[in-house]
């Protein structure tokens, strides 16, 4: 069986079962193969890290929320941000798409268009997928990249380092509220609504890590800072210490929470789909922006285990993983 660990939560407890009997990786023949399997954001083999990233019509995209384009976007920075957070570059792709009955001849036109564009403008070459049609549209991508060295992992945070996050949070978060409480019209909000629909990232920005030396934990935050924070200090066996006041909450997030009166931390902590990286290292926040890749300071690691944060009233609390889980 491989060795992860997923925090106690319904999805993740549904992945071990699948993955209870899967094949011990060191029981097969090394051939001086290194490879990894479940429980990073990429598995790995042969100097290939792939990831699978699937979106569910009506659940990761609506299409009366969202163009078509917008929901492919989505869904190919969710995989490329996969193989990001673990120092890689996306080079290929298999595709499948469940084409829901419904969606008329335009529709699917504009969807595989979409596709085409957002492999073509990345450089990742489509080798492969399948099509197959029922009652909703699902879109589902196997990604592969290459790492320009050890590929960053969750289980690489070390006592001592630094944890960062590489962008400003939250705003997706707030952009899917404002779905949610139909102020998606808002002028006011634009950019986070903008955000939640299609998040633009820096998608070179693992590579650009591993190439200034980073070493330390590495995830994306699709789930929710709370929750990567509670992967990251499992996997790596340490604990997680932030401060409230050091994170950078995107400047969206916190115009709408102040607009409407919603607490900002529903977005940046609970919050998922930022597709920002987070991760630890010795390298100093200055060296970082010296070198022309921000990245924000935003707690230590230490020994032991979970995950806690320093308030901004001054005390210390414990943050639990209770982001995004379908199940
Ligand atoms: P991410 O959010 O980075 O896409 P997840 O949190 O969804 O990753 O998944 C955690 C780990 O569990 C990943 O290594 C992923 O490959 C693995 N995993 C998720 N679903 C399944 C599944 N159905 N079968 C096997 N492994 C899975
Ligand atoms: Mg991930």
């Amino acid at each position: 069986m491989s060795s992860f660990h997923f925090p106690p939560l319904g999805e993740f407890n549904f992945i071990q079962k699948i993955l209870e009997g899967d094949l011990a990786m060191d029981e097969i023949p090394p051939q001086k193969r290194v490879w990894f399997g479940a429980g990073d954001d990429c598995a790995a083999f042969d100097g290939w890290l792939v990831t699978k990233d699937m979106s569910a019509e009506n659940s990761h995209f609506r299409l009366d929320w969202s163009s078509p384009e917008d929901a492919v976007e989505k869904c190919i920075v969710s995989n490329v941000s996969d193989i990001s957070a673990m120092g890689g570059k996306a080079t290929m792709a298999l595709l499948g798409i469940c084409v829901n009955k419904n969606w008329t001849k335009e529709l699917r036109e504009r969807i595989a268009k979409a596709f085409s564009d957002g492999f073509q403008k990345r450089g990742i070459a489509l080798i492969g997928g399948d099509i197959v049609s029922s009652n909703e549209g699902l879109f589902s991508i196997t990604m592969l990249g290459r790492a320009a060295g050890e590929p960053l992992r969750r289980s690489g945070a070390k006592v001592g380092d630094t944890v960062y996050v590489s962008s400003p949070i939250g705003a997706s978060g707030a952009g899917l509220w404002a779905f949610l409480h139909g102020k998606n019209q808002d002028a006011e909000i634009t950019d986070v609504v903008r955000e939640h629909l299609a998040p633009v990232i820096d998608e070179h920005r693992g590579e650009k890590l591993l190439a200034l030396g980073v070493s330390g934990g590495c995830i994306d935050l699709s789930d929710g800072l709370s929750s990567e924070l509670n992967h990251l200090a499992l996997s790596s066996g340490v604990k997680i210490q932030i401060e409230e006041a050091k994170i950078p909450v995107h400047p969206g997030a916190l115009r709408l929470s102040k607009k409407y009166g919603v607490d900002p931390r529903e977005f940046w902590l609970f919050g998922g789909e930022d597709y920002r990286l987070l991760f630890t290292s010795t390298i100093s926040e200055e060296t970082f922006r010296k070198n022309g890749v921000p990245a924000y300071a935003i707690g230590k690691v230490f020994e032991g285990s979970g995950v806690e944060m320093l308030n901004l009233q001054g005390k210390m609390e414990t943050v639990k993983a209770s982001g995004w889980s379908h199940l």
